[in-house]
């Protein structure tokens, strides 16, 4: 049976990574969740107070913190997690903080360079499941399955707002959906790489369907895929 690279791309909070993990383990292959990676650089500028004024960076000292960082996967008793120059960061980077400082650290060019080409190493030998924005038209245009995946914003918000309250870092649920609008302006607006459906791909908008339905959906294109 031959490996494919399967790229799946959306909207933030419409459960991509969820579906792209389990279609992973279905498949026996290896997940990357480049969110992640962009969470991780986001983690290390704030830690250095490089995203302490809004709206504005320093490129310079971005860059040469950039050139320092190792990001990775680690595999641990709770799942895959993400490491910071070796050190597990995954509860750190996945608050809604981070969230938005990845969107902002996104949108520069050569931290899109560096993480696209590491995103391409990591899938050079197939046999990937790879989830984000940019995955089949920037990262891996070739990919034989690409997915792009949506929701409408309240949906996703409610999502995202009952992750929180489960997390024990409730928001009210007006200022999830400003948060989810914003970060979808941000990402399908700015100038490098913006989210956007590439032409191959097949649109999965799970508003109404269960986390089953979707698995089971996925399942049928990628077992299409690699006969
Ligand atoms: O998917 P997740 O919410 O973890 O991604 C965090 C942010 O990283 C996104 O809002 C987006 O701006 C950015 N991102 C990106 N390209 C990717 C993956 C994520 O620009 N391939």
């Amino acid at each position: 049976m031959k490996k494919i690279v399967v790229a799946i791309d959306g909207h933030s909070s419409c459960g991509k990574s969820t579906m792209a993990k389990a279609l992973a383990s279905y498949a026996g292959y290896k997940y990357v969740d480049t969110g992640a990676m962009y969470r991780a650089v986001a983690l290390a500028a704030s830690r250095e107070g490089l995203l302490d004024i809004p709206n504005e960076i320093d490129l310079a000292k971005l860059e040469k913190l950039l050139a320092t960082l190792e990001i990775d996967f680690i595999v641990t008793s709770q799942g895959q997690h993400t490491s910071l120059n070796g050190i597990d960061v995954e509860a750190e980077i996945r608050t809604l903080q981070i969230g938005n400082a990845a969107s902002r650290v996104s949108a520069i060019p050569f931290v899109r360079t560096q993480l696209v080409s590491l995103q391409q190493d990591m899938g050079r030998a197939k046999g990937i499941v790879m989830d984000g924005r940019d995955i089949g038209t920037v990262v891996f245009p070739n990919a034989e399955l690409k997915v792009f995946v949506t929701a409408s914003p309240e949906v996703r918000a409610k999502r995202r707002f009952d992750e929180l309250l489960a997390k024990g870092t409730p928001m009210s649920f007006d200022d999830v959906l400003k948060d989810v609008l914003d970060r979808d302006y941000r990402d399908t607006h700015r100038e490098v790489s913006p989210l956007k459906q590439a032409d191959d791909a097949l649109l999965l908008d799970n508003s109404n369907m269960t986390r089953e339905e979707q698995s089971a959906l996925l399942q049928s294109w990628f077992d299409k895929r690699i006969l």
